[in-house]
């Protein structure tokens, strides 16, 4: 059995209660990133929102396949590439490689599987030819275009009519477009640019048919759950429907479109082409990733979420400190007697209400995901606790278990406290021991071996016992006794 919920659908504009398709599956997709910088705070505030929905939904018995897709190549990462002077795939694959340890620090692994475009191009030629097959795209010179005329539809998701969707009148049009609003497709490659061959000669896809390409081959035509940040709706998300369903002749292309608020700056949305970005890996050092969690379940998914430099994170800091103080005593009381501590049992009435806490926060979620409230929520439990603190350390350990329900439920569904999620400090730990490592191995390979050997005893005395293996160095902790 399958836990109901409600969940805001853009399309339709109503919260409606969520249908699988073929229960208990669902198939969940959320634009992924175009790794062509450092992911910013923004792209964390989308991984989280969607991260808590994957996780409530497994937990309430939902099968997901959560699919989130890696945009490798467009012409950001192109110019990237030209200015870098390095190959724009490898740039790709490099900060997608930064994202998936940001990823892991947060504690946000319930993404199946990151399709990069350029492993889906036989599909996306494919998406490509039947769209022209069937008229709704048209070739020129080796580009292809998808022409909007041909799908009234286009539009319906953002609310807007495609005369007010035209660019300015200053903006140039490519003049190969049958209108200003249609869209590549598929572009003709420009000298030195990566290129496929295609029907069309060699070129590269658009952004848009990377996503239908990919779900149509690892969701289906037709699938249960797309996200994304609100930014996307339009014209990235018109495009997909307009494309899914021009090609497979099959409506709707999902059932639920959610979409999560923007991350703001300085009244903006926090852009790289705005220029008012900050890190996530800098958010990540700054107050870690529980903190960061915090920052953003504690807010609307839905909502503008506005980032104030020196101060929000702070305020998450306090806030998240304070929601934790009543949980890390309670667990400090547990720790020290363990689960058979002899003492008090609870009021049935307390008993009572902790066992059915957790219901209560599944309740609060499975009404479109209102994190915050839910989160207010554990802040009305902790504040109880807190009154009770006295009585605490009277408690058997049965009792203590209980009262941790609530936590236990938020560590599952929101990702706080560091109960299961304490491998995260030795992420960024065990990079630095690489780094110590690696400026062993070139101590070695310069025959430097006085040095290798006093960086090994150093570690050793951290606790590090490193095993030389040819040229390769692997480490473990030092065990009790057993050096
Ligand atoms: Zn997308």
């Amino acid at each position: 059995m399958v836990r109901p919920f409600r969940v805001y659908d853009t399309l339709s504009g109503q919260v409606r209660p969520f249908v699988p398709r073929v229960s208990p599956r669902v198939g969940l997709f959320v634009c992924g990133l175009t790794p062509y910088a450092e992911a910013h705070l923004g792209h964390g505030r989308t991984a989280i929102t969607f991260d808590v929905v994957a996780r409530a939904l497994r937990r309430w018995g939902y099968h997901v396949f959560y699919v989130q897709n890696v945009t490798n190549l467009d012409d950001r990462l192109i110019a990237r590439g030209v200015a870098e002077s390095r190959d724009p795939l490898e740039l790709a694959e490099f900060h997608f490689q930064g994202w998936l340890r940001s990823m892991e620090q947060l504690d946000a692994r319930g993404v199946n599987l990151y399709p990069f475009a350029t492993d889906y191009l036989p599909e996306i030629i494919d998406q490509v030819s039947s769209l022209v097959a069937r008229g709704f795209a048209y070739a020129v010179e080796g580009d292809v275009f998808y022409e909007v005329a041909k799908f009234p539809a286009y539009g319906r998701l953002s609310g807007q009519r495609v005369e007010a969707l035209r660019p300015g009148a200053r903006v140039e049009v490519d003049p190969k477009k049958r209108a200003p609003e249609d869209f590549a497709l598929w572009k003709a490659s420009k000298p030195g640019e990566p290129a496929w061959p295609s029907p069309w000669g060699p070129g590269r896809p658009g952004w848009h048919i990377e996503d239908t390409a990919i779900t149509s081959r690892l969701l289906g035509d037709q699938y249960d759950l797309h996200g994304g940040g609100a930014d996307l709706k339009f014209p990235h998300h018109e495009a997909e429907i307009a494309q899914a369903e021009g090609a497979s002749g099959k409506k709707p292309l999902v059932n639920y479109w959610m979409h999560g608020g923007i991350l703001q700056m300085r009244g903006e949305k926090m852009a790289k082409s705005v220029g008012n970005v900050v890190g996530l890996d800098d958010g990540l050092r700054k107050v870690g990733p529980d903190v960061l969690r915090f920052y953003y379940l504690n807010a609307n998914y839905r909502s503008p979420l506005n980032y104030e430099e020196g101060k929000s994170l702070e305020e998450a800091r306090e806030g998240y400190s304070t929601l934790f103080a009543p949980y890390r005593r309670l667990r400090g009381e547990l720790l020290r007697g363990g689960l058979t501590r002899p003492g008090r049992d609870l009021p049935p009435e307390i008993a009572r209400t902790a066992t059915a806490f957790p219901v209560r926060l599944d309740e609060i979620l499975a009404e479109d995901f209102q994190t915050r409230e839910a989160i207010a929520a554990l802040f009305g439990w902790g504040r109880m606790l807190n009154e009770w603190s006295s009585k605490l350390e009277t408690l058997s350990g049965a009792s203590l278990v209980t009262l941790g329900a609530p936590y236990r439920w938020a560590t599952e569904v929101l990702g706080l406290f560091p109960e299961r999620t304490g491998a995260k400090a030795p992420v960024e730990f065990s990079a630095l021991v690489q780094l110590v490592l690696e400026a062993r191995a070139r101590a070695r390979a310069h025959g430097d071996f006085g040095e290798a050997d006093r960086i090994r005893q150093s570690l050793l005395q951290a606790g590090i016992i490193l095993e030389d293996q040819g040229t390769e160095t692997r480490w473990h902790w030092k065990r009790d006794g057993t050096g």
